[in-house]
């Protein structure tokens, strides 16, 4: 089933998530809607706070940036109870956008390195260092269950000149090719 993508202006994409147990009802399910919804708006990583649960999940494709890291290829992941322990000083910048803030690219500059800490889709543990664009991508989606957005890390100034720009997002005033919810006005 394809999930409508709530944008930004939405208050539960400001909500910090919460830890869930393997016997949350129906995850399998939700897991594969979200991985279908992410596939079926081109994005590369979707978080539970972007289909309307504050929950600590997210999905991740890594493919479409084979150019920039062959070794990506493949690396299609469901992350729950995501917490990161560690952070690179590190710190690459990137052009970054996201579903819940459609037709929006900035630079953003993010550690290049981190390590967290989640449970994967069969409820096993780990403990694992991520770099590169493996770290970006969990970063990105990571936020997001902090309720922070990309567009949060740029200059003040960078944030007047699009502000124009995120009003008309959460009027939903833009053009998507997937179902959006945009906020009760
Ligand atoms: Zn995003």
């Amino acid at each position: 089933m394809i999930l409508p993508i709530y944008v930004y202006g939405h208050p539960i994409l400001r909500k910090v998530s919460k830890d869930i147990t393997m016997d949350y009802p129906n995850l399998d399910k939700l897991i594969l809607d979200m991985f279908v919804s992410m596939d079926e708006s081109d994005g590369v990583g979707l978080a539970a706070p972007q289909i309307g649960k504050n929950i600590r999940l997210f999905v991740v494709e890594g493919t479409p940036f084979a150019d920039l890291d062959p070794s990506i290829v493949g690396f299609r992941k469901a992350f729950i109870n995501a917490h990161i322990i560690e952070r690179s000083n590190t710190e690459i910048i990137r052009s970054e956008g996201c579903l819940s803030v459609p037709g929006i690219h900035e630079e953003v500059s993010r550690p290049d390195k981190i390590t967290m800490s989640y449970l994967d889709a069969n409820g096993e543990s780990h403990k694992e260092e991520f770099s590169g664009i493996r770290a970006w991508i969990i970063q990105h989606e990571y936020d997001h269950l902090e309720g922070i957005l990309f567009v949060d890390h740029v200059s003040p100034l960078r944030k007047r000149i699009l502000k124009g720009k995120l009003a008309r997002i959460s009027t939903g005033k833009i053009n998507v090719h997937y179902r959006i919810v945009v906020p009760r006005k």
